[in-house]
């Protein structure tokens, strides 16, 4: 028997779940609201870039455990011939996405951890080896993490990665917004300070928001009418521009409600009534499932597109 979204929901309704939680709901969102007004974030402005990957080059730079790339490397343009995804080695990837209204200038489009402000990785990680610092960066701990991979189910723009290749000490991996290095001392990414075209522009997020607005308003021929990231999933930190709907590079259509915001009130009011973890991890397990959006595309997808080229 099929099942959708709207019929889990139901039935979580139906059981009481609902009821469980409705309340908490709200104390959930005044939280939330309060986080995303202190917290820096990125604009990247896809009209500006030209697929240079000096971004990718100095993520590859200041991250000293990723493996070393030669400069020929992200000089080698038929990177760009084929889709990319986040990598256990490149946290960052650029890629080039044909422009109907202009066939002599492609988009091309940087991806990295949106660094959500309601993190669906954070929120699915049992040991809390990813947190959510007040700066807006999601942090990885590499001694805490137990290599469940709940974290990479969860995550809606499949964004962490695993080695897989690393028999001993297997790590997920992706972009630390520079954490370390820059952001908690106030200053740029390395991958935004390395721009030459300027396409992203570092700061807070609320500031990041109005300067958006402002491009969109001034140059309506040249953006489309919508902040990606803004709302999508309750607010990311990095945030995009584009010409182009963002169906056609790449990015899902996903509601404004972040996966957390369901799971966690279940969460506690299971606690709260004394039903056994195992229920507790088939409930949340069954709704983080369910709510995923499955318009990502998937490796096999991607490998089809690529090989169509
Ligand atoms: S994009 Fe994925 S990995 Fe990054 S913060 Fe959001 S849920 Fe976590
Ligand atoms: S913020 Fe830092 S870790 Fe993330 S993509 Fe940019 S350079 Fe890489
Ligand atoms: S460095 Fe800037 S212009 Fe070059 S690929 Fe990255 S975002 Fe685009």
């Amino acid at each position: 028997m099929g099942i959708n979204r709207r019929d889990f929901i139901k039935l979580l309704a139906g059981t009481g779940g609902i009821a469980l939680f409705g309340k908490n709901v709200n104390v959930w969102a005044d939280e939330h609201v309060t986080s995303l007004h202190e917290s820096f974030g990125v604009i990247v402005d896809t009209t500006l870039c030209v697929g240079c990957r000096s971004c990718e080059k100095a993520c590859n730079q200041i991250n000293q455990d990723l493996p070393r790339k030669a400069s020929e490397f992200y000089k080698d343009n038929s990177m760009l011939e084929k889709r990319r995804r986040m990598a256990a080695d490149s946290y960052t990837v650029v890629n080039r996405y044909n422009n109907p209204g202009n066939s002599g200038k492609p988009v091309y489009v940087k991806f990295q951890c949106m660094h959500c402000t309601d993190p669906a990785c954070v929120s699915a990680c049992i040991v809390g080896a990813l947190t959510k610092e007040s700066n807006g960066a999601i942090r990885y701990d590499p001694w805490k993490c137990i290599g469940c991979r709940y974290c990479m189910a969860a995550c809606p723009f499949q964004v962490p990665a695993y080695e897989y290749n690393n028999a001993m000490t297997p790590q997920v991996r992706k972009c630390t917004f520079c954490f370390e290095q820059r952001t908690s001392k106030g200053k740029a990414p390395a991958c935004v300070q390395a721009c030459p075209m300027e396409v992203m522009t570092f700061g807070k997020r609320r500031e990041l928001i109005k300067i958006a607005k402002r491009r969109i308003e001034k140059h309506p021929d040249r953006y489309i009418p919508h902040l990606y990231g803004e709302h999508e999933l309750g607010g990311t930190s990095w945030m995009y521009l584009s010409s182009l709907p963002f169906e056609e590079i790449d990015f899902p259509n996903l509601g404004y409600i972040s996966p957390p915001s369901y799971t966690e009130p279940i969460q506690h009011a299971i606690f709260k009534h004394f039903i056994p973890p195992l229920t507790l991890f088939a409930v949340l397990g069954g709704l983080m499932w369910f709510l995923k959006p499955k318009v990502v595309k998937s490796e096999s997808v991607l490998e089809e597109e690529n090989s169509e080229k």
